[in-house]
């Protein structure tokens, strides 16, 4: 399928591996020009080379903290975008007597105020062209809060709260904002959750994946790359009319009525 985002300029934040990475070379599959950017220098470049020589779209690569003001300014200097994939890590697992107010501010900073303040960024220049696309990811836990997951819940339910409102804003200027919902998908932060599954219950890293994949519908973990497709369509000509929706991918493990 041709998506029609052939020559479009991307930035997606936190890109050098995982799900940010399938978001960008999704996109640099369809002929996207991309920005990417994480704050590991290696890991980015080598991404960036294999995308340039794959699909011959043009990439520069930003290293930097997207969670903090000098690393979101490194990355919009090289606008404007056309489109733009939301992205950092999750914040830590715990009980909801662990956090004090700094761990709440960083969460907050790193899952809620950074793509807020990165789509008040480009949302001018989307705007003013009459065409732009955001895809923010966020996670499950928007639709079913995960109860070791108390600082991604709180942060990623304000996002979410924003893109409601915003995404209505500026539909009529021919910009769409929508968030990606990731279930459990075969990344380096799953086999972190997998790990710590393995320390604390003292069964092999084999047993433990097998029995979180017992909990998906779908029977296995979700691929950077299913989620990388969904995102380019999200982003493409086709989906001019998907506003402000919360997309849930994850092999069937919600299960919600409506
Ligand atoms: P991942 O495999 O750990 O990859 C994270 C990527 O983001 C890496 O490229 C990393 O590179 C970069 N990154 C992290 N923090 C950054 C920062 N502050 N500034 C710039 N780049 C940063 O993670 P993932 O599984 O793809 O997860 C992506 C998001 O989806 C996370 O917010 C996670 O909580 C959420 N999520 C994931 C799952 C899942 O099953 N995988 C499920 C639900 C939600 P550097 O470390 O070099 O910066």
């Amino acid at each position: 399928m041709d998506l029609g985002i052939r020559g479009k300029r991307a930035l997606v934040c936190a890109s050098s591996k995982g799900l940010g990475r399938g978001c960008a070379e999704a996109l640099a599959e369809a002929g996207v020009d991309l920005v990417m950017n994480a704050r590991g220098a290696d890991a980015l470049e080598a991404a960036a080379a294999d995308f340039r020589a794959k699909y011959q779209v043009g990439v520069t690569v930003v290293a930097g903290d997207i969670t903090t003001e000098v690393g979101r300014a490194a990355v919009l200097a090289h606008g404007p975008f056309d489109i733009l994939v939301t992205n950092a890590g999750g914040p830590p697992p715990g009980m909801w007597s662990d956090w004090a107010r700094e761990d709440f501010i960083k969460a907050l900073d790193a899952n809620m105020l950074t793509p807020i303040a990165l789509m008040q960024a480009v949302l001018p220049g989307m705007m003013a062209q009459g065409w732009g696309r955001v895809v923010n990811i966020t996670s499950v836990s928007v639709k079913a809060p995960v109860p070791v997951l108390g600082l991604s819940n709180s942060a990623r339910a304000g996002l979410t709260g924003f893109v409601a409102g915003t995404s209505r804003q500026v539909a009529g200027r021919g910009v769409t904002i929508n968030n990606l919902l990731p279930g459990i998908h075969a990344t380096d932060r799953a086999i972190a959750l997998d790990a710590a599954v393995v320390k604390s219950r003292g069964i092999s890293m084999e047993d433990a994946i097998a029995q979180r994949a017992a909990t998906i519908p779908a029977g296995r973990y979700g691929t950077p790359a299913e989620f990388g497709a969904t995102c380019a369509f999200l982003c493409s000509q086709a989906a001019g009319f998907i506003v402000g929706q919360n997309i849930l991918l994850d092999g069937g493990a919600t299960n919600l009525s409506l």
